[in-house]
């Protein structure tokens, strides 16, 4: 059980899906994590709504695979569109594999589930801790944090640093993020949207529309609420005819960029999640490869191996993030000779039995081996 006067086994930074999650798995372990956060409530935006067949599979042991398929909705169909025509469907239902589809439920609810489930192991989240530095010595790392008693200094023989992309501690430690950053704004639109005018819009698949000046991702959370996600100025334009706008939960704008961590540990330090990696939305990872970070986290930590971490998660997460650099270039605002060119390996493989199990396989986050 976790408790702020006892030393724990591990330290966590951040209670995001990535901190949860590894708290999560080293508590079925029989181990004694300490989970600190910096905000005082769980955020109500859903940034992740996608949760993969490989996330499903790790968390199946915890139990809470079995919650978050009782409250999300299964997406089984990706949809290529121009407007006014679908140019190709990718069936994830297809896959040989035990969760064949994408999970679609919102990141607010998938951290409820964890922390509710970690609750029960009895490990709690200290909210309202913000961690300002760290130190790291040979019996392990000292964390200065701010609380609600004022400055204090956490020691722990292991520290995971799970405080997303803006990572105190990943800066702290002078570890480069280098990477791409774009510059066109991108946009998300999380509305009510009404179907009755016979719209042609099939509500139980994502789909991506392709238009010269860029693209518009377009999938149902639940209900009548879908997301819009893009980087064309009016997101709504690319809406098929007979689709009318309802009521509007959450607009934001934002850049993108692709940066991988040099290193994901530093003496008894180790970063996972956003803190080591942020990437396009493109395949829905960040928070799926989160959730892996902590799995392969917590059990080489269980089994003494922590200094296999880095040459185990760098390595794939370098490949997928060069992977969705690549796919980058299908919706970025440019002719379309050139983005149809570079559009081929996506388009292609639909075409291919063996190609397109492929790309169906990467869509879910079944690519490549865990490796523990
Ligand atoms: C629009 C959008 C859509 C997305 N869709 C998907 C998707 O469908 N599927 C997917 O897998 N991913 C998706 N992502 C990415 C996903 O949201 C992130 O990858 C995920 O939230 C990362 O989780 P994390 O726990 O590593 O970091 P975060 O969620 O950023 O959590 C970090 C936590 O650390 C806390 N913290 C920060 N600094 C400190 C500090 N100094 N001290 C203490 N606590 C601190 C923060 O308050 C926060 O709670 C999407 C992202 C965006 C923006």
């Amino acid at each position: 059980m976790s408790s702020p006067n006892t030393t724990p086994d591990v330290l966590i930074v951040g209670a995001g899906p990535t901190g949860l999650a590894a708290a999560l798995f080293l508590a079925d372990r029989g181990h004694r994590p300490r989970i600190v956060e910096r905000a005082l409530e769980r955020s109500t935006h859903s940034k992740a709504f996608g949760v993969n067949a490989r996330s499903l599979a790790l968390l199946e042991a915890s139990g809470v695979t079995e919650r978050f398929l009782a409250n999300g909705r299964r997406m089984t169909r990706l949809h290529l569109r121009r407007p006014g025509r679908v140019l190709a469907t990718l069936r994830l239902d297809e896959v040989d594999h035990r969760y064949p589809f994408m999970l679609v439920q919102s990141q607010e609810d998938s951290e409820r589930i964890l922390e509710d489930a970690l609750a029960e192991r009895g490990v709690n989240v200290e909210r309202g801790i913000t961690a300002k530095d760290v130190e790291t010595s040979a019996e392990g790392a000292v964390i200065e944090v701010e609380g609600p008693n004022g400055m204090e200094r956490i020691a722990a023989p292991v520290v995971l640093a799970s405080d997303g992309a803006g990572s105190t501690i990943r800066k702290a430690l002078g570890i480069d993020f280098p990477g791409t950053a774009y510059d066109e704004p991108w946009r998300l639109i999380d509305a009510e949207l009404d179907l009755s005018l016979d719209a042609d819009l099939d509500p139980d698949a994502a789909q991506i529309f392709l238009v010269p000046e860029g693209g518009l991702f377009l999938v149902r959370h639940g209900g009548s609420l879908w997301r819009l996600l893009g980087n064309i100025p009016d997101l709504e334009a690319l809406l098929p005819p007979g689709t009318k706008v309802g009521e509007v939960e959450w607009r934001s704008e934002f850049h993108i960029a692709n940066r991988v961590a040099d290193r994901f540990t530093k003496g008894a330090v180790h970063i996972a999640g956003d803190a080591a990696h942020v990437h396009a939305g493109i395949g829905a990872r960040g928070m799926n490869l989160g959730i892996e970070d902590a799995h392969v986290f917590a059990a080489l930590h269980d089994r003494g191996e922590l200094d296999r971490y880095d040459a185990l998660r760098r390595p794939v997460v370098n490949r997928v993030v060069g992977q969705i650099t690549h796919a980058m270039a299908m919706p970025r605002p440019e002719t379309w000779p050139g983005r149809t060119v570079r559009a081929a390996p996506w388009l292609v493989p639909l075409a291919f039995p063996l190609l397109r199990r492929k790309a169906q396989r990467w869509v879910i986050g079944l690519d490549h081996e865990v490796g523990v």
